[in-house]
């Protein structure tokens, strides 16, 4: 709601944003003590298969808050282009709290290579599935949530038969559950589960979305206790997170190293 003040009308990307939005932009850049930074930018590779992204956001090393959105965008309304400035600038908000972000550790190997090089997109949507459950109230309270369509994932899973079902297919699962707010559509997508045969990950992702639904994270520590719980439930196995003392923008938020835990000596 906006107050008695008259504010100053703030404007990214040539679209005006409303007094909420503004709000958020201006704690980002309050908190950073630098302008964010905004582009339209290509951001889905010729070849990527549907689910495709709207918009991102990062802090680059100097920690300016980068907000980058789809270009297809400019074509659009710029309520929708407003709607994607305004989910990333959440996320760029929660990075300006100290929201923290998880890495790899160098030593976390997997069949296919390091983790930092295969699994880590994988890390990154369980983190911004688990930021999604904390601004939430924001999503719906501005509308956005209803004007950013995310089930174009139903394609794309359809055409993926025949594939076998992995971490991706556990968390877009989840996301579905935990965010299209449409159960007929879900139904539909755990048709297509079962018709693909992705037993696993049907299951997993049930219990990765409930597992995000019941914690309902409200703070830093409670983001990577919950993080914690839903590393086991992807992989199947057990991690511990540590932060990381060299990482150069840990005065804004902290990057938490994921390690493989210690070794028990009797185990084997
Ligand atoms: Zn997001």
């Amino acid at each position: 709601m906006v107050g008695d003040t008259p504010r100053q009308e703030n404007r990214l990307l040539g679209v005006r944003l409303s007094a909420e939005v503004s709000s958020w932009l201006e704690e980002v850049e309050g908190k950073l003590g630098k302008e964010v930074y905004a582009e339209f930018a290509e951001l889905d590779p010729a070849d990527a298969g549907g689910d495709y992204t709207l918009g991102t956001s990062y802090l680059t090393g100097a920690g300016v808050g980068v907000v980058r959105v789809d270009e297809s965008f400019r074509a659009r309304s710029e309520r929708l282009t407003e709607a994607v400035i305004g989910h990333e600038l959440l996320h760029l908000r929660l990075r300006a709290r100290g929201y923290p972000l998880f890495l790899f550790a160098p030593e976390v190997q997997t069949k296919h290579g390091p983790a930092e090089d295969v699994e880590q997109p994988n890390v990154n949507d369980l983190v911004s599935m688990i930021e999604h459950r904390v601004f939430a109230p924001e999503m719906r309270r501005t509308g956005f949530d209803r004007l950013i369509d995310l089930t174009n994932y139903l394609d794309s899973a359809r055409r993926a038969r025949g594939r076998a079902d992995g971490q991706a297919e556990v968390l877009n699962y989840a996301r579905a559950a935990l965010e299209w707010d449409d159960p007929a559509l879900l139904g539909e997508l755990t048709k297509i589960y079962q018709a693909n045969r992705w037993t696993r990950a049907l299951a997993g992702g049930r219990r990765l979305a409930e597992t995000i639904r019941a914690a309902d994270p409200q703070t830093p520590s409670q983001v990577t206790a919950l993080f914690l719980r839903c590393l086991p439930i992807l992989y199947r196995a057990e991690f511990r997170v540590e932060p990381d003392t060299r990482f150069p923008l840990a005065r804004i938020h902290p990057q938490m190293l994921i390690r493989a835990p210690r070794p028990a000596r009797r185990r084997r």
